[in-house]
């Protein structure tokens, strides 16, 4: 009964933009009728999941929560949801998210921010952040209404919302998944990866959406492994690094307790534990608040009024006016502070001292994971560093809410894979994150952790 949320309580979530019960529905009828003639069953047979709304998908209407794309209905599938349906899964609808997957509360939404099924145990009924940017996934999952959905994550969409809804998610590594049909936040960044209640169904989930897409440039050429066949949570002979850095200032006492257990996990587990030092980490976060904002900037001046959804035509406007009309009414106030952000780097005179420098940053960063990989195999560290925060609590600061990035953010600039799973719970009761980061094109071993932490 405990799994059972009445229809009322799924809609007051605002987890669904769109609800397709009958694509959903068709792909049970397949599966249906395979069982029925005896056919071997596709790897997603007849599963119901949600869509990230960063996904286009043909003939439903795809908007990235943003009133720029309302009214636009993709022509195209993007390749990993048009893999999914191959899979045999079915759609129950599109979730809400942070507009354009910039945010980490899913407050950007032009629709509504989403709301989290958890609330705290000791007093205070304030409603959560289900985590962002894939928030709507995060809670459509964790109050049950669908087992599995997509996320994006270019620097902590999955694992951020995952760990704030005490659910799974992966991120893998760069260009695993096809970027194709995803509606671009940060090119270099921006990777789809599954959410799910636990590990296995990650792995099911990301057999099915990965591969080789020659429609993507970045996409890796290489078959995708048998991830769910191989998963074992025996991490003998591992060796799990503790990144010293990441023992940030203020860290909450329960969030190092949770830190400290899952050390523990993992060497019940068989690994041994390995202090290791990323010595560029304190830098992550501002070269991720450049890069990514630049890459936005670029990515987001397509939407010109023109060619998709929104078109904001005044009396007697020229097409500038047009232009500034359709930005000014589309885009709300984040995804404009990133454009901001992003011209301003990007622009002549500055471009050297913050972009350039940030790229330089990335790299640092990027090393200090290959020099980590000389003395261990994986990396253990909390997913965020605090559980879910009230809705509007870090709506007025901007950069309070991009300090939650903090544990997140490295990873995706190495462009490597990264899980987050559940750890626990806090003094509050709710969930809290442990986050296994690995080589790059080493999914297995970070879901074999993970695993071994469930
Ligand atoms: N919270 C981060 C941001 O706002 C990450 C978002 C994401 O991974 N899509 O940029």
């Amino acid at each position: 009964d405990a799994f059972i949320v009445k229809v009322s309580q799924a809609k007051a979530l605002n987890a669904f933009l769109v609800e397709t019960p009958d694509h959903a529905i068709a792909a049970a009828k397949e599966a249906d009728s395979a069982r029925a003639a005896g056919e071997a069953l596709k790897p997603l047979a007849g599963v119901p999941i949600g869509m990230k709304d960063l996904f286009c998908t043909k003939g439903v209407a795809s908007t990235a929560a943003s009133h720029i794309l309302e009214g636009f209905t993709p022509p195209y599938e993007s390749t990993v949801s048009g893999k999914l349906w191959d899979a045999g899964a079915g759609m129950l609808g599109k979730l809400n998210m942070d507009q354009f997957a910039m945010g980490s509360s899913n407050e950007t939404s032009a629709f509504g921010n989403v709301i989290s099924p958890w609330r705290r145990a000791d007093g205070g009924n304030a409603p959560l952040a289900p985590g962002g940017s894939s928030g709507g996934s995060s809670a459509a999952i964790a109050a049950r209404l669908c087992p599995a959905a997509t996320g994006t994550d270019t620097g902590g969409s999955i694992r951020q919302p995952a760990a704030f809804t005490g659910i799974s998610g992966i991120k893998p590594t760069y260009g695993r998944c096809s970027r194709w049909g995803v509606v671009a936040f940060a090119s270099s960044l921006d990777q789809a990866g599954p959410m799910a209640r636990d590990v296995r169904d990650c792995a099911i989930m990301l057999e099915a959406m990965s591969g080789f897409d020659p429609k993507d440039a970045t996409s890796l050429e290489l078959d995708v492994p048998k991830w769910e066949q191989s998963l074992s949570g025996n991490l003998r002979g591992k060796r799990v690094g503790i990144p010293k850095e990441y023992r940030v200032d203020n860290m909450p006492a329960e969030i190092d307790a949770l830190w400290q257990q899952g050390i523990d996990w993992l060497k019940d587990a068989g690994a041994e534990i390995v202090e290791v030092s990323l010595p560029h980490t304190k830098y992550a976060l501002p070269a991720y608040y450049i890069i990514a904002p630049a890459e936005a900037s670029s990515n987001l001046a397509r939407y010109d009024g023109v060619r998709y959804g929104l078109r904001d035509l005044p009396d007697g406007a020229n097409l500038q006016d047009m232009y500034a009309a359709t930005r000014a009414a589309g885009f709300g106030p984040e995804v404009k502070r990133r454009i901001l952000i992003g011209t301003y780097v990007l622009s002549a005179g500055f471009y050297d001292a913050y972009y350039t420098q940030a790229q330089k940053v990335r790299t640092l960063i990027a090393r200090d994971f290959d020099r980590a990989w000389e003395s261990c195999d994986l990396l253990l560290t909390p997913t965020a560093p605090s559980a879910a925060f009230a809705l509007g609590e870090k709506l007025a600061d901007p950069l309070a809410m991009y300090l939650n990035d903090v544990f997140t953010v490295p990873s995706s600039l190495a462009g490597l894979p990264a899980m987050s799973v559940p750890g626990g719970l806090d003094m509050g009761g709710l969930p809290l994150g442990l986050q296994i980061i690995g080589k790059a094109l080493d999914e297995q071993g970070v879901l074999n952790a993970g695993l071994a932490l469930e």
